[in-house]
């Protein structure tokens, strides 16, 4: 591997207290680690070999800040059209169609459904019509996933970064109960 293509793979960067909080490439893993803000976590074999004339680098595919990261702030957003069509994915959750994208809401209405992240859902105009003001038990149209808010992004990142590592038994048995435990 050539070595411009190494400096942009990416390293998983840990909070000081050890939470996965975001990938980045190995170019500013290199520049945080100089730094001192920093530090190698060996969780695994895994490496990054950097040479350069001078030196040669060996940048872990974990590191851990050794400073605190300030937090982000961020709010849940409001339901609207946009933010309810992005957490599902432009699809619609009854049928899977991506045309015709309309919010429909699970409990209707007019039958004391409130208009809240659990309750409103991307739909296509054709299964809003046919579900009319029914639930999706007496329309027979079952959910493709339970609505629910969207998360901070720190802890999605959390949570899909705990479900995709492929780490040995012995650090991903206990990590990965306790990471899911710490954030549900
Ligand atoms: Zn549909």
């Amino acid at each position: 591997m050539i070595a411009i293509q190494v400096l942009e793979q990416s390293v998983v960067v840990f909070s000081k207290n050890y939470l996965p909080i975001s990938k980045i490439n190995v170019r500013r893993a290199i520049q945080l680690l100089i730094a001192g803000k920093a530090e190698a976590l060996n969780l695994t074999q895994e490496s990054w070999l950097v040479r350069s004339p001078s030196i040669v680098l060996v940048v872990p595919a974990y590191i851990r800040l050794t400073v605190a990261s300030v937090e982000r702030i961020w709010k849940i957003p409001p339901v609207n059209r946009r933010e309810v069509l992005r957490r599902d994915n432009y699809t619609c959750q009854y049928c899977g169609s991506h045309k015709h994208l309309t919010l429909d809401h699970v409990i209707p209405v007019s039958r004391g459904g409130l208009h809240t992240w659990d309750n409103v859902v991307t739909a296509c105009e054709r299964c809003n019509q046919r579900k009319s003001d029914r639930t999706p038990i007496e329309a027979s149209m079952p959910l493709h996933t339970q609505p629910k808010a969207p998360m901070h992004p720190t802890v999605a990142f959390a949570e899909q970064f705990w479900r995709a590592e492929p780490f040995p038994p012995e650090i991903g048995g206990t990590s990965k109960h306790n990471a899911e435990t710490n954030i549900s």
